[in-house]
């Protein structure tokens, strides 16, 4: 593992750089460049790089080492580039690349998952929705990660009555809403004071508990304008008319799927960032697409998900919004300029972009932050 030292400032972070596997490993050093060239010496950067997910079990026979764990939980964040692929699809569950992901989250205990859902005006033709619906969306999700009822015990599948009987458990405490919903709140505040919560509180006990924890918590955000949507009514809105919405906030389940349908509006995966976050504001900044084996050491991958991700990390963990938004303006810029890479390029369309590759989309940003 190289320790990468840059210039040391008055601030200065630690980096834990995860490239993983596929177009993770692809896209990594370009969207380093990039994060480099925002930063010049603004504020220091220490970086250390550790083998993650596939290439982990390859070199030390697990997804994740206790040494990588210790040095993320020691990090003011993580990047991570994707894991998995076919080469470890028959390894066990527990000893799948995967794991090592669910292993880190929750080392991290990162319980709150931030999915912006951004339409670059230039790509709104990628949507599959009408332009005018989706041109300049700006939605956050905020989703809950590490509770409800993809964790909840007791869980399984057995004979009950001589049937097969599957089941599982739905289940959130109070504190666990409390600290979710804050950090929706706190986060519809820095934006236009507008927190939608999603919730099924009409059939589900458990989230009849959230709507109520929401509405106690709101007592401190006042400013906040706070509304309620059950969950099959918020995916209706979201692709009747995505726009009314600035934050969300829902638990695991709903905001699993939420996201993808708010993702889809984007037009792309390889436009699309994460972050996930716990209560030091400490996270894990990683994009939403995986390590897209079909396309993998042909630097066609789109890397401005991964760079997006970087601009995210410096927003929520780094406090430095400026050079957030110096990535965000140079990607945009770049795609008004028209270059596109494959996934992002029009099939039909009479616009003159120009098709580039992985290397050649990162210079271009890189470019514009030298303007
Ligand atoms: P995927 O996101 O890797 O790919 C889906 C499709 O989108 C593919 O056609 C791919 O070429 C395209 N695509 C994805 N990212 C792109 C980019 N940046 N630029 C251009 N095109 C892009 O999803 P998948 O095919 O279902 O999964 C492949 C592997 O990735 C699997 O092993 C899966 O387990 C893993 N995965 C990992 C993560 C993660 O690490 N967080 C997330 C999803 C999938």
């Amino acid at each position: 593992m190289a320790i990468q030292q840059q210039s040391i400032v008055d601030r200065s972070y630690k980096l834990l750089v995860l490239p993983g596997d596929g177009i993770g490993a692809e896209i990594m050093p370009h969207a380093i460049r990039v994060m480099n060239s925002a930063v010049g010496d603004s504020i220091g950067l220490n970086l250390e790089y550790a083998d993650f997910g596939g290439c982990s079990i390859d070199n030390h026979g697990v997804p994740m080492t206790d040494e990588t764990l210790a040095l993320a939980q020691d990090s003011d964040a993580v990047l991570l580039g994707a894991v998995g692929g076919p080469k470890w699809d028959d390894l066990p569950v527990n000893r799948k690349p995967e794991k090592g992901l669910l292993g880190l989250r929750a080392g991290l205990d990162c319980f709150a998952n931030l999915r912006p859902a951004l339409t670059f005006g230039p790509l709104s033709q990628a949507s599959t929705l009408k332009s005018e619906l989706v041109s300049d969306l700006d939605i956050l999700i905020v989703r809950e990660l590490t509770g409800g009822v993809y964790f909840g015990e007791p869980r399984g599948i057995e004979l009950r009555n001589n049937l097969r009987t599957g089941y599982n458990t739905f289940l959130y405490d109070e504190s666990e809403i409390q600290r979710v919903s804050r950090v929706a709140f706190e986060l519809a505040r820095k934006r236009s004071c507008r927190l939608c919560s999603v919730d099924k509180a009409n059939v589900l006990e458990v989230t009849q508990l959230w709507r109520d924890v929401i509405c106690e918590v709101h007592a401190d955000y006042k400013d906040v304008e706070l509304n309620h949507l059950y969950v099959d009514n918020a995916a209706m809105q979201l692709v009747r008319q995505p726009k009314q919405f600035d934050v969300i906030v829902t638990g695991n389940m709903f905001g699993d799927i939420l996201s993808d349908v708010a993702a889809m509006l984007t037009g792309s995966l390889g436009m699309l960032p994460s972050a996930s976050l716990n209560a030091s504001n400490r996270g894990l900044y990683e994009p939403v697409h995986g390590t897209a084996p079909d396309i993998a050491g042909q630097n066609v991958a789109n890397p401005l998900a991964m760079i997006l991700s970087i601009a995210m990390m410096f927003r929520y963990s780094l406090d430095a919004p400026q050079i957030a938004d110096s990535i965000e303006k140079a990607v945009q810029s770049v795609l008004e300029q028209g270059f596109r890479t494959r996934d992002i390029m029009p099939i039909d369309s009479t616009d003159e972009c120009e098709l580039v590759g992985t290397d050649r989309m990162a210079d271009e940003v890189v470019s514009q932050l030298k303007d």
